[in-house]
């Protein structure tokens, strides 16, 4: 990282001080860059933000024209569907770090943060050949479709590009919705199709699945095949949603350039039980 001798101590006096070391002007920021993040800022663009995932002032780089994958931060590689789903965390659910927390199918940085700041953080992925309920690789082994989880036992369960991939999407629903608390919700990103109407790409057989378009897979941090899309969900999401699990869901819509949230898809969808 190449940090000078002087910066590190004024960085010492700053936290010294109780201020955050952020003021840094914008140009010291630009020494962040690696060769490649310059390349990419050249050419995609960049700017200068606060990332509330790292919690420090730094730079958003553009890997490519896809903003809600690709415009990362340069200090912890965040993108900007991660920072939405926590700025919704914050202006919503203010006491989130004294709640319970579960979250399904974790990755990524927005994870990480949830995990080390919520005293009551439980994550689970589903290994389908593993007893459900159990601890496997770190995680507690969980099937969204049927939770070992207990009745109104969580007040915020978290899924980050999760519910396109559930084969029966309406009992994994009503199983969120039974584990959660009164008052509590489901909070979670999907990269929904607002100019279409919900598809199911695959449904469920007597023996298996049948496909009704192309295979489609989407990244998976535990299986490097990564995962079938379902369902392209769409203008309909909400109202479909709601059916499913008798929750109320809001979309909420965040545009903040500052934080670096800036893009399409970026909407958090919050679905309180009531
Ligand atoms: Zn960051």
């Amino acid at each position: 990282m190449g940090l000078g001798l002087s910066k590190i101590l004024q960085g010492l006096q700053n936290k010294l001080a109780g201020t955050r070391p952020a003021d840094e002007p914008a140009k010291d920021l630009q020494s962040l860059l690696s060769t490649e993040q310059k390349r990419c800022a050249e050419h995609y663009g960049s700017a200068p933000g606060h990332c509330e995932l790292c919690a420090q002032d730094t730079i958003f780089v553009r890997h490519g024209e896809w903003n809600r994958e690709q415009y990362r931060c340069v200090r912890c590689g965040s993108i900007p569907r991660w920072r939405a789903l926590y700025r919704v965390l914050e202006a919503q659910f203010s006491q989130w770090r004294d709640l319970t927390m579960h979250e399904s199918s974790p990755g990524g940085r927005a994870s990480d943060v949830l995990q080390q700041q919520c005293r009551a953080y439980e994550a689970s992925h589903y290994f389908p050949n593993q007893p459900l309920g159990t601890s496997y690789r770190g995680f507690r082994n969980e099937n969204l479709e049927q939770l070992t989880l207990a009745d109104a036992s969580v007040d915020l369960f978290i899924s980050q590009d999760v519910m396109e991939h559930i084969l029966r999407p309406s009992l994994a629903l009503q199983e969120i919705a039974r584990v959660l608390k009164p008052g509590g919700a489901h909070v979670f990103t999907i990269p929904w199709k607002p100019h279409l109407a919900t598809f199911s790409r695959v449904t469920p057989t007597a023996n298996g699945i049948a496909h009704h378009a192309e295979a489609e897979y989407h990244g998976n941090p535990i299986d490097k095949k990564g995962s079938l899309v379902i369902t392209d969900w769409g203008n309909d999401t909400v109202e479909i949603m709601d059916a499913m699990s008798g929750m109320q869901t809001d979309i909420v819509s965040i545009e903040r350039a500052d934080l670096g949230i800036e893009g399409e898809r970026l909407e958090v969808f919050v679905s309180r039980k009531h």
